[in-house]
């Protein structure tokens, strides 16, 4: 009796079930944990019922992926696990529209976003990592790197499938097998990559998906059986799981959370930089590790920049995720929406200005006005703390090094980006932000060679490219 919350065309495209299951050994099997509901953000009503894992289903996952990684997975060749990889990302590809629309009902995000960025950036991660299978030994790692074993993933709402792709690809094209626990509010699209793995042939127990709530992410990664963790989420849980992994010998690498300044100097291009910014932070709904969520604007170009600002921001059209026309879509959880609520409260309470896109709010769902702040102290939460949605909080600089000083005033070190005319001092500004990625006249640019992560409590290794494979492998 379940009341769909899309409309039925779109359930239909997405090919929506009404419950799903735990994907473990090459099979779909109802867990022993209480099934959860997961929600339309765009509705907040109900969109299907997931089978969730116990104790006994992490055990019996972690089995079944050290049996893979034995007898089928670890041993074999790497231009034959490259076939695999390679007919993943097909996959992907073939069942791009479905999966867009999928991923759009479960997390909120707009369609265009899903359908454009995440989804092609998922299969472009397979195709790039079925790519090095084969060649580990040219990796620089030595003639033979070996894999690491088991390796358990868990990953947050953000950004699904493609954080999926990010921990799956790797490990897998390294040869280790895998186990992994998607965020409790947007399950739907790993399990449907579970689909993806029976297609191409997966051996069972390759790829495992576990369903539930962070308690079933803390048993995963405590199991003794498990070589290798890959968290990506917020800092508090990701300092939890370094501290139940300390002393254990296992590996683990940590993608956390972020506070990037973006920063606009005199000479930049005013209206591309516009661009960047607007897309910097509120690209979905700027719930990104590495959202451009502060503005680091030059004082003598100020005025002009966020007067052009806030013209663009009230373009952004906010609204049903599922329109083609959307620039802004649901947050995804009542919860992360109540914690950006808060967090803006005590900017204004702190005395910074806050200025809203007035683009009407559809009635029901999980949505939040683009948002901007000015008169920004260093001292304030809303330039502080991680806000994880669109919210964009703007300081100014007189100088180079005071922009520099600025932007690297923060616990975190993900990301930022800098806006100039001149090659040098964008240069110049990237050896000194400390940040694992800085864009130049350009922001929020993903791509499957370019190592990904943080400094500092941003978190430790990295994904992608080269680098990422270092997180999979012995030597
Ligand atoms: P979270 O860290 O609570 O959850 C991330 C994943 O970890 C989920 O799958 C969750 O079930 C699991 N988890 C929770 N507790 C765990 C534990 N003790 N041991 C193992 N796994 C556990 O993050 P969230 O609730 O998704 O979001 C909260 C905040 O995290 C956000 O507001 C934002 O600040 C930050 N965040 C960062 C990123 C990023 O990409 N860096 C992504 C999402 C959220």
């Amino acid at each position: 009796g379940w009341e769909y919350a899309p409309a039925p065309e779109s359930a239909a495209v997405a090919n929506l079930h009404a419950r799903y299951r735990m994907f473990v050994d090459g099979e779909f099997t109802d867990g022993d944990g209480t099934p959860l509901t997961t929600l339309n953000p765009a509705t907040g009503e109900p969109l299907a019922e997931v089978a969730t894992a116990a104790q006994s289903d992490v055990d019996t996952a972690v089995r079944a992926a050290r049996r893979a990684f034995e007898r089928t997975w670890g041993p074999m060749p790497g231009a034959e696990r490259a076939k695999y990889l390679f007919r993943i990302a097909r996959l992907i590809q073939e069942r791009g529209r479905e999966l867009a629309v999928l991923e759009t009902l479960d997390n909120g995000k707009p369609i265009k976003e899903a359908r454009d960025s995440d989804i092609p950036t998922a299969a472009a991660h397979f195709f790039h990592h079925a790519g090095w299978a084969d060649k580990l030994g040219y990796a620089g790692y030595g003639p033979e790197p070996r894999p690491l074993g088991v390796a358990a993933g868990v990953i947050p709402w953000n950004f699904p499938l493609l954080m999926l792709a990010w921990k799956i690809a790797p490990a897998l094209a390294c040869g280790n097998t895998v186990v992994l626990k998607p965020a409790e509010t947007t399950p739907l699209s790993a399990l449907v990559f579970g689909e993806l793995c029976q297609e191409a042939g997966l051996p069972p127990g390759v790829v495992n998906v576990l369903p539930g709530s962070g308690d079933v992410g803390a048993q995963l990664v405590a199991h003794p059986d498990v070589d290798k963790v890959a968290f990506t989420g917020s800092t508090a849980v990701g300092k939890e799981i370094q501290r139940t992994l300390a002393g254990t010998g296992k590996k683990l690498t940590l993608e956390l959370g972020g506070k990037a300044a973006n920063i606009v100097f005199d000479d930049a291009p005013l209206d591309q930089a516009v661009e960047g910014v607007v897309g910097g932070i509120f690209f979905n709904q700027g719930q990104v590790c590495c959202a451009g969520s502060r503005l680091l604007v030059q004082e003598s170009i100020a005025e002009e920049l966020l007067g052009k600002l806030r013209s663009r921001v009230e373009l952004l059209r906010v609204g049903d995720p599922l329109d083609k026309n959307t620039d802004v879509g649901a947050i995804n959880s009542a919860e992360q929406l109540a914690r950006i609520t808060d967090l803006v409260a005590a900017g204004e309470a702190e005395g910074a200005t806050r200025w809203s896109s007035s683009c009407p709010l559809p009635e029901r769902g999980f949505f939040f006005s683009p948002t901007v702040f000015g008169d920004v102290q260093q001292s304030m939460r809303v330039a502080r703390e991680e806000i994880f949605g669109p919210v964009l909080s703007v300081l100014t600089f007189r100088t180079p090094d005071e922009a520099i000083a600025k932007a690297n005033n923060t616990p975190y070190g993900l990301s930022a980006g800098v806006w100039t005319e001149k090659g040098s001092r964008a240069l110049w500004a990237a050896q000194r932000l400390r940040a694992g990625v800085v864009w130049a006249n350009t922001f929020n640019r993903f791509d499957p060679t370019a190592p990904f992560g943080g400094y500092r409590e941003s978190g430790f290794g990295r994904e992608g490219g080269r680098a990422g494979l270092e997180a999979y492998l012995d030597v």
